[in-house]
């Protein structure tokens, strides 16, 4: 089964079996995660939400090779995680622009590092911040940017690679709402446009329904997955699903299921 409208999806499948995870810290053993079994398919869009610090951040570290786990296996398009891997993509919260370089040159840097900066680069750079709405700002200094403008910014150097698969953690919790849902539909129709493998770290319900074709709620001390919800809203998502008797109906079954979690 595809989830992506794109004919070809090259989004990659993520497997987790039996994972967990343990911090050592000063205090003694914090366990994180325990026994994380998920699969998601190539194309599909999935969201995890949770209560803070159940170990979303660290389950989507392990995914992008960032951190190292204690038991269990995970494999994305059938290898194991390593640190940068360039068929990964990876967003964060707080964009990290390079503030001596303008928007063109933030973009190109993945090229850069990669050592696959060629002819075809500026061409590349152009069509990304098209996708990502940026074309009249290339020459802009990332001090320039509004909030909304330097989270584009991260999301075309994140795609700049082509991944197969693209990691946000709550890329869109700095923004005011109307930035945020205004962008969480053009993420969406991306990613379906794309045909990348997409999980997105989010705290709002909303956002999750909005934008994914399934949703895994986390229960915290240790996190582990407490509800899997299908989101069975037709593509391509748009801002009037929200409020809709569907979208009402899954978004209780996501509370319901995160509920559970909270009784330790
Ligand atoms: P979430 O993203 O759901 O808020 P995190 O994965 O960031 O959760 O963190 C889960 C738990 O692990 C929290 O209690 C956090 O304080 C702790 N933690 C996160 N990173 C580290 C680390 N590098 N070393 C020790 N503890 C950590
Ligand atoms: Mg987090």
């Amino acid at each position: 089964m595809t989830y992506a409208n794109s004919p070809d999806v090259k989004g990659e499948t993520i497997q987790l079996r039996g994972v967990s995870k343990t911090y050592t810290t000063a205090k003694g053993s914090l366990p994180v995660l325990r026994d994380v079994d998920l699969q998601i398919e190539a194309g599909e869009f999935v969201s995890f939400v949770g209560p803070s610090g159940c170990g979303k951040s660290t389950l989507l570290k392990i995914i992008a090779g960032l951190v190292g786990y204690d038991e269990g296996t995970v494999t994305i398009g059938g290898q194991p995680p390593r640190e940068g891997r360039e068929d990964i993509g990876f967003m964060l919260q707080q964009s990290v622009l390079m503030p001596w370089l303008n928007v063109s040159k933030n973009v190109e840097l993945p090229f850069v590092i990669a050592r696959r900066r060629g002819p075809d680069t500026p061409k590349r750079v152009a069509d990304l911040l098209e996708l990502v709405g940026l074309s009249h700002a290339a020459t802009l200094n990332s001090w320039e940017l509004s909030g909304g403008m330097q989270q584009r910014v991260a999301l075309a150097r994140a795609l700049a690679l082509d991944p197969g698969v693209m990691l946000m953690d709550e890329p869109f919790s700095a923004l005011d709402e109307f930035k945020r849902e205004y962008l969480n539909i053009e993420v969406a129709q991306m990613a379906d446009r794309l045909g990348t493998t997409t999980i997105l770290v989010t705290h709002s319900i909303g956002e999750a329904v909005l934008m994914s074709d399934r949703i895994i709620a986390l229960g915290a001390n240790p996190g582990r997955i407490v509800g899997d919800i299908a989101v069975d809203l037709p593509r391509p998502r748009h801002r009037d699903m929200v409020g809709s008797d569907r979208f009402q109906k899954i978004s209780n079954a996501v509370r319901d299921a995160l509920s559970i979690g909270f009784e330790v």
